[in-house]
């Protein structure tokens, strides 16, 4: 599935995002920056130590990342320039501001993309695995977030890697609603 907004193609795809040759690549990481289970464990394997290398560095200056934030390290091994790590919030009953934190995910993560220079940008399904939040109401704010900041910016193309044919279909109708 694919949109034209502007000069910039929304593409939806299904797969492995440690697979997508992109200039940037979005990790769904922890605060810790260490790595973790998902889609966080599969960019380090595929991306090799370089990237775990430049995280701890992140940490040792910065200290822990908060929810709603990114950063950029090298992409290593993987095909993407770049991988833009962000953490999600944790969600629980959804009135602690977790859709905030999560669209902040999202801005912040194209805006530290663009800082780099990327003109590709490929996100996961942020906060929806170990972090829980229900896939209806992430897919929403992933599309509408994303659907908005892209006129600030100068990118040919964003993508949402869906790990699933379900979460998939979910991103297709966020799309088919605000797109
Ligand atoms: P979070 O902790 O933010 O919830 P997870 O990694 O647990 O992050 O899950 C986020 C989403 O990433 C889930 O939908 C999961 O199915 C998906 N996912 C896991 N591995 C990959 C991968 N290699 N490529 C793309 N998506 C993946």
């Amino acid at each position: 599935m694919e949109r034209q907004i502007g000069k910039t193609r929304l593409l939806l795809v299904q797969g492995d995002i440690t697979r997508q040759a992109v200039d940037a690549i979005v990790n769904a990481a922890n605060s810790s920056l260490m790595g973790g289970g998902g889609v966080d464990g599969a960019i380090h394997r595929a991306g090799g130590p370089t990237i775990l290398a430049a995280c701890k560095e992140i940490v040792a200056r910065d200290g822990r990342l908060p929810a709603g934030r990114a950063v950029v390290t090298p992409g290593g091994n993987l095909p993407a320039r770049w991988v833009v790590h962000t953490v999600g919030p944790i969600y629980r009953d959804g009135g602690l501001g977790e859709a905030a934190t999560l669209a902040s995910c999202y801005r912040e993560s194209l805006a530290a993309a663009a800082e780099v220079g990327a003109r590709s940008i490929c996100f996961p399904s942020i906060s929806t695995g170990a972090y829980r939040y229900p896939i209806e109401a992430a897919a929403q704010v992933a599309v509408t977030t994303t659907v908005a900041e892209i006129p600030r910016h100068d990118f040919a193309e964003v993508r949402f890697c869906l790990f699933s044919e379900r979460d998939l279909a979910v991103y297709q109708a966020a799309i088919a609603e605000v797109a």
